[in-house]
């Protein structure tokens, strides 16, 4: 964040297009709320949680109490705010860090999203209020080991056991695990794929960090094994019948993605302009230059695109008219943009950039899990291609 007079006006000289006319009061107070939590909370600590691979589960209830968590759903403790409200917070949040806006969306969009729209009445009972404060944390498990693009071909399986349930099998990338309480998870049963909620302390189950890891580092996701869990008849999502009841959910995670990599770029974009401005070479600041300056104005052609398709896809989800092939565009368009301009935004700070000390390759080594998760690139432009030209091309 800008601290000073000049840097703060330079900011706001950023909005060229006047978008934040687009929002309403509320929308912008919210905005500010969650930019005040971001600069006390996220920006002091964020590169020594990267640099030590360490999720602050401190904060999880910090978040429940401003409201973030399952924030665009209604009832059960749920904060009932709009998709817009929803998509400046995810904004806002990975103006921070992606892996703190993952943690959002795993909780609220996935796991509280999937009990909201597939649980039964006692199963959104005993959840979703304590996931909502941050009391319990849920995680959403579908991709395999061998089953990523393609989670058809899964091969977790339920197999009825009595009046229960016997599930076999692993998951990889699972956001959260180690730390969840319960986990969302999709398996093959003899009538489909449906979905299960399981305890994460029920015998037979196991959740394994991922180690190793250079994007995401402040978040946690898992390998998961599944030896025999044995579940009750009442664990399985009575609405939730095919890939359906995941890609649902997977809907509203992308739309969030929309806004919070549009977040990541304009935290590299200010970074970037900040420095140019303050760093001298050959007697000049670097922004000075007409090479810089051309940076500079094509990150803020993006940004601003950005954000006008995410406010965009916000209203049409609060009008009850958003289609899955047109979240594809945001979610393939934002991501695309944002790497890049996270990239360039780098290339400004010259070697400084390749520290913690700047955020914006922290960001682009983000940006490469958001760009892959809820749909690579490649899936995205699958989906479209299928609509326009009428010829699916997955197989
Ligand atoms: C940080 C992180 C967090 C995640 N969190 C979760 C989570 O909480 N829950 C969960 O279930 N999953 C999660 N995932 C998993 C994520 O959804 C998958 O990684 C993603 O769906 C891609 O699957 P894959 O990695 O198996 O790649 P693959 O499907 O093996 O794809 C490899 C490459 O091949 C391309 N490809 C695949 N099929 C085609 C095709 N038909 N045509 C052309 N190219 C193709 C892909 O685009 C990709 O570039 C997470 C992943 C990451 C990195």
């Amino acid at each position: 964040m800008t601290t000073n007079t000049s840097q703060a006006a330079t900011v706001q000289r950023s909005d060229v297009l006047n978008l934040d006319a687009l929002l309403s009061a509320e929308e912008l107070e919210l905005r500010a709320t969650v930019r005040r939590f971001v600069d006390e909370r996220i920006r002091p600590n964020i590169a020594a949680w990267y640099e030590d691979a360490v999720f602050p589960t401190e904060i999880v209830a910090e978040m429940g109490a401003l409201g973030l968590l399952g924030m665009h759903l209604d009832g059960y403790g749920c904060p009932g705010r709009s998709a817009v409200e929803y998509g400046i917070a995810a904004m806002e949040l990975e103006a921070g860090d992606s892996g703190l806006r993952t943690f959002v969306s795993v909780q609220g969009s996935l796991a509280m999203s999937a009990i909201h729209k597939w649980g039964s009445e006692e199963q959104k009972n005993q959840y979703l209020p304590g996931m909502a404060k941050g009391e319990i944390i849920g995680c959403f498990g579908l991709t395999e080991p061998t089953a990523g693009s393609d989670p058809s071909s899964m091969a977790t399986f339920a197999r009825r056991d009595g009046d229960g349930w016997v599930l076999t099998g692993a998951k990889r990338w699972i956001g959260l695990a180690s730390i969840a309480q319960i986990a969302v998870i999709w398996a093959m049963t003899d009538d489909g794929v449906r979905g299960f909620l399981v305890p994460t302390d029920t015998p037979g189950f196991t959740a394994t960090p991922i180690q190793g890891k250079l994007s995401m580092r402040a978040s946690i996701q898992c390998d998961l094994s599944f030896e025999d869990v044995r579940l009750p008849a009442d664990a399985m999502l009575p609405g939730a019948k095919g890939l359906r009841g995941p890609f649902s959910c997977l809907n509203e995670a992308r739309y969030g993605i929309i806004w919070g990599a549009m977040g990541a770029a304009r935290d590299s974009y200010e970074a970037a302009l900040a420095y140019s401005l303050e760093r001298l070479q050959f007697d000049k600041p670097l922004a000075a230059y007409q090479i810089t300056q051309q940076k500079l104005v094509n990150m803020l052609l993006e940004i601003q695109k950005g954000t006008l398709l995410a406010i965009h896809t916000g209203r049409m989800k609060d009008a009850g008219t958003l289609e899955p092939v047109q979240i594809s565009v945001g979610k393939l368009n934002n991501c695309r943009e944002a790497i890049q301009i996270c990239r360039d935004a780098r290339a400004v700070l010259g070697g400084n950039g390749i520290t913690l000390d700047y955020s914006p390759l922290r960001h682009a080594n983000n940006l490469e899990s958001v760009r892959t998760y809820e749909g690579t690139d490649e899936v995205h432009t699958l989906i479209l291609g299928s609509h326009i030209t009428g010829i699916p091309a997955f197989r």
